[in-house]
């Protein structure tokens, strides 16, 4: 190891138990929530054996009146939810490492879709991010219930066998409802002065820790700013008052912003690495208990720099521990190059907004630990073929490196000079730079490989066959659409319309360009940003009635349309096109109307087509013929990774999928 980063393995005490080392991994969504036990605690428990001193679960609701379906979370609503939790305990500690468990109570923002029960709130109020539904002022009677619902599940949680149990009031949930003045507008013992705000808190901590603190660290998750102004918590104001007011409370202090769109989790294009530390610094100089935080920290100096100039004491990771679950390992070992970074793309987001299981872009092996039994680390040994793979992208780089891994004579062949395939274009695009660690961790770890790789190579059918691989992987990519077909449009004819790939080749779009977006990701709200700041003017059109519309998954959609309005974008929303003369022509979305929007270029973001032509060349004349990636279906970076890690993984053979099938009640086997 290098011996600057020593420090990041000291133990640090909290409260009754001690943390072997400084990397926390902080509680974060899986998508697999009380109906997929087994997956869960695999996931955690490869966190804990890549080396996170503790990992914590997600949110843990305590009582049936929160409740997040369709969203995935955790139970412990009664006593049969011990035995599914105590799997994730156990494999945490399994490997030496704290398990944490994030209890928590929803209050206005708990959808209660599932239960039918009343949504509770300090005051009568609409539910929050749902409609239409007013939750319920609660009385003195609920919060008694409250505190004993906190209690119950505290107890719960440790005969699950956790060590450390939170107080969660982060992210606008229920205590941090009482905190706030935004939300509380009681007239009782628990409204009014922040002495009364912070009273349920204070009770929380206090009840908690008298029924497990004996044996179990009481942990508390505080928002300290809710990035509203001095209306609301602020780390100048009532946030830094508060966290005075509990200093010595808690064992351990677990510390972020909140407020909407997703402030705690911003992505790589809105913020950088530590983006939170002026927002929580002040807590080590109130508190004399460990303070833990998150900014996507993957560099090992950095994380020094956290710990040395004393904002906090923990290397706090959710998306860190995500990408690579073993990044202390390799700090440890030695191997911080080997460490497979972040890029902040929050696909990891996106799975849990989706309501299904957790992926991320980097690590295809997330959440896959339990249903395919794939580890980040380890790979079985296949029999030692020349494999071929055609393509230089995400997915041909992930096919080489994986079957490098296991063994076989890789030869990786891309027509263009720089490996890399769209990463190379799209982290030219404002805020994307950090997409280049897709390649560059891919190629760093091919160099240290007997892989052979080839740029500068197109390779035809016959250049493949004569070559005289084994085994043949296709990974060719694919390229936007010119005939405007897309999610919500069937395209028309638009002569002259330049497509992303003529951007990235260096076709000019003018002074005035239009941009029609049928995508919905990233593609076209990045462009519209990136010729924007060339001085262009911009028209960005949709058929959607926000830009970027699927951004809202990776919880960027807020950022990217405020970003465009800064920018002077004009934002044209509900208009379907239809046809490109002397501007667009277009119909709205809701009446038809027709209407022609001006500009002097035309840049159509609308979806994208595989690259077959080899494939399509070779099908039946090499006997094993594979096609990953962008090739097979255009998607996200991460399914063309994922696709391609797949393919790897089952050159042998397929295998199916484990699905996790609840028991019968009548005690029946499944
Ligand atoms: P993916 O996301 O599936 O990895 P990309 O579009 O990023 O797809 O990458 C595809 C890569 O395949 C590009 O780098 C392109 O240069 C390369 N490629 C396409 N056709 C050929 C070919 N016939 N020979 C060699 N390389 C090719
Ligand atoms: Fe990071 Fe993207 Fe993976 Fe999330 S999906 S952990 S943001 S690389």
């Amino acid at each position: 190891m290098d011996p600057s980063h020593e420090i990041l393995f000291q133990p640090v005490k909290i409260g009754p138990v001690t943390a072997p080392n400084r990397f926390y991994q902080t509680p974060h969504a899986t998508g697999f929530g009380w109906q997929r036990p087994r997956s869960g605690a695999a996931l955690r428990g490869v966190k804990a054996e890549g080396g996170w001193g503790v990992v914590c679960t997600e949110y843990c609701s305590i009582s049936p009146t929160s409740d997040d379906s369709p969203h995935a979370f955790l139970t412990l609503w009664d006593d049969g939810d011990i035995a599914p939790l105590a799997l994730t305990a156990e494999a945490i500690k399994a490997h030496g490492s704290l398990a944490g468990i994030e209890l928590w109570h929803g209050g206005a923002h708990a959808s209660n879709r599932m239960t039918r029960l009343p949504t509770l709130a300090p005051r009568v109020q609409p539910a929050l991010y749902q409609l239409p539904t007013t939750a319920r002022g609660m009385d003195l009677a609920d919060m008694r219930a409250f505190r004993r619902w906190q209690r119950d599940a505290a107890l719960r949680a440790k005969r699950a066998g956790f060590d450390i149990v939170y107080v969660y009031a982060g992210h606008d949930y229920l205590p941090f409802q009482f905190l706030s003045r935004r939300t509380n507008d009681r007239g009782d013992a628990y409204g009014g002065s922040l002495e009364n705000r912070v009273r349920l808190l204070r009770e929380m901590l206090e009840d908690t820790r008298e029924a497990v603190g004996d044996t179990c660290a009481v942990a508390i998750r505080l928002a300290v700013d809710e990035l509203q102004g001095p209306s609301g918590v602020t780390s100048a104001g009532e946030g830094r008052e508060a966290v005075e007011m509990l200093a010595e409370l808690p064992d351990l202090w677990d510390v972020n912003i909140a407020g909407a769109l997703g402030n705690d989790s911003k992505s790589a294009r809105f913020s950088e690495e530590g983006f939170q530390e002026e927002y929580v610094r002040f807590v080590k100089g109130v508190t004399t208990k460990p303070v833990v935080s998150v900014g996507r920290f993957t560099s090992p100096d950095r994380m020094v720099s956290q710990i040395k100039r004393g904002i906090q004491d923990f290397i706090g990771a959710a998306r860190p521990s995500i990408a690579d679950p073993f990044l202390p390992t390799k700090i440890r070992e030695g191997r911080a190059d080997e460490i497979r970074e972040c890029i902040g793309c929050n696909i990891c987001r996106a799975a849990n907004n989706e309501g299904v299981g957790l992926r991320c872009t980097q690590n295809p092996t997330m959440g896959e630990e339990w249903r395919r039994g794939w580890h980040p680390e380890r790979i079985p040994l296949a029999r030692r073929e020349k494999v071929l793979v055609v393509g230089g992208g995400p997915a041909g780089l992930e096919a080489a490196l994986t079957l490098a891994r296991r063994g076989l004579e890789v030869h990786l062949a891309d027509a263009a000079r720089k490996l890399g395939g769209r990463v190379n274009r799209e982290s030219t695009l404002p805020g994307l730079a950090t997409w280049g660690r897709v390649r560059d961790h891919r190629l760093h770890m091919l160099g240290k490989t007997d892989a052979c790789l080839y740029p500068e190579s197109r390779m035809s059918a016959e250049d493949v066959l004569d070559f005289g691989a084994d085994r043949v992987v296709i990974a060719t990519g694919s390229q936007w659409r010119r005939d405007g077909m897309g999610v919500l449009g069937m395209g028309g004819a638009f002569p002259g319309a330049l497509t992303p790939d003529d951007i990235f080749a260096g076709a000019d779009p003018g002074a005035e360009v239009v941009i029609y977006d049928d995508e919905h990701y990233f593609m076209a709200g990045a462009l519209a940003e990136r010729f924007a700041r060339e001085g262009r003017r911009v028209t960005y059109v949709t058929p959607q009635s926000v830009v970027s519309s699927w951004t809202a998954y990776t919880d960027e959609q807020g950022f990217v349309q405020a970003r465009l309005i800064e920018l002077g974008v004009r934002i044209v929303t509900g208009q379907g096109a239809t046809g490109w003369e002397r501007g667009l022509r277009t119909t709205c979305s809701y009446t038809g109307v027709e209407s022609l929007i001006p500009g002097e270029t035309l840049v159509l973001c609308t979806g994208r087509l595989p690259d077959l032509a080899l494939y399509q060349q070779l099908a039946g004349r090499h006997p094993a013929l594979g096609l990953v990636g962008d090739a097979l279906q255009p998607s996200s970076m991460a399914d063309a990774i994922h696709s391609a890690h797949r393919y790897a993984r089952e050159i042998d053979g397929p295998q199916p999928p484990r699905r996790e099938m609840p028991p019968l009640t009548d005690g029946r086997a499944p």
